[in-house]
């Protein structure tokens, strides 16, 4: 298991051409967003890193300190002093995961309370700044597949692939209750697009796939197939 605690590629400027090829996954709650990285990530043998667990995994841990979500300030002094690793993990596909103090949360991360708080704590711009290294930090694991709000607007805007999903509201609330999930995902989404730093929106460049109706199967196809004709135009 090779781990990262020092950010050291968080402030260089990264070229591209020689560094990891990063596959940048936006877009709104229950678009899909995991399932496709996953697949991807098996398909092409790239890492997986859901930086929504890394946001989620900070309003859990603020919750169990009983630390106010909405206190800006209070939120980005725990995320200054936590103790984390980042561990890049062998499985079905590769995958990074945030250490706290040595434990992964998995099912705490889940919870309708850690779903309700994580909005509010990733709106933080110092959080962000930290999260924002830890992340770009993860090309030390080898090529790349990123999902989250804003890997192709600000974490990795240099990447040429970057992609942004979707799906109408009725069905992913569908996805979502077929997990045992019953939550407000227009009310996630609004708080994430209207938050001023580093908000859901569009990256410059992407391809927007609205994937109502279409199996993820489906979906990874279209977006593997863009990749590579990327690729290819690259050289
Ligand atoms: O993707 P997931 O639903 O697990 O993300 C949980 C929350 O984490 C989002 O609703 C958003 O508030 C925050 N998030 C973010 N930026 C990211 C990933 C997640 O603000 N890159």
């Amino acid at each position: 298991m090779k781990s990262v605690s020092k950010f050291r590629y968080s402030q260089r400027k990264i070229n591209l051409n020689k560094q990891p090829i990063i596959i940048a996954i936006d877009g709104t709650s229950a678009s899909g967003k995991s399932t496709n990285s996953k697949l991807i990530a098996q398909q092409l043998g790239y890492v997986y890193v859901d930086t929504g667990a890394m946001y989620r995994t900070l309003a859990w841990h603020c919750l169990q300190k009983r630390i106010d979500v909405h206190d800006v300030k209070a939120v980005a002094a725990v995320c200054r002093k936590w103790k984390t690793e980042l561990k890049c993990v062998a499985g079905d596909f590769r995958s990074v995961r945030l250490l706290v103090d040595g434990y992964y949360p998995e099912k705490e991360v889940r919870t309708a309370e850690t779903s309700a708080a994580v909005p509010h704590v990733a709106a933080g711009p110092k959080v962000r700044d930290w999260m924002k290294k830890a992340q770009r930090s993860c090309i030390e694991f080898g090529d790349l597949v990123m999902e989250g709000r804003d890997i192709g607007t600000n974490v990795f805007p240099e990447t040429d692939f970057k992609f942004y999903l979707d799906a109408h509201l009725a069905e992913r609330s569908a996805r979502r209750a077929a997990e045992g999930v019953d939550e407000d995902l227009a009310k996630r989404d609004q708080r994430d697009s209207q938050r001023a730093a580093a908000p859901l929106m569009i990256a410059l460049g992407a391809v927007i796939i609205n994937n109502s109706g279409e199996t993820p199967q489906q979906t990874t196809a279209k977006i593997i197939a863009e990749v590579k004709r990327r690729m290819a135009a690259r050289g």
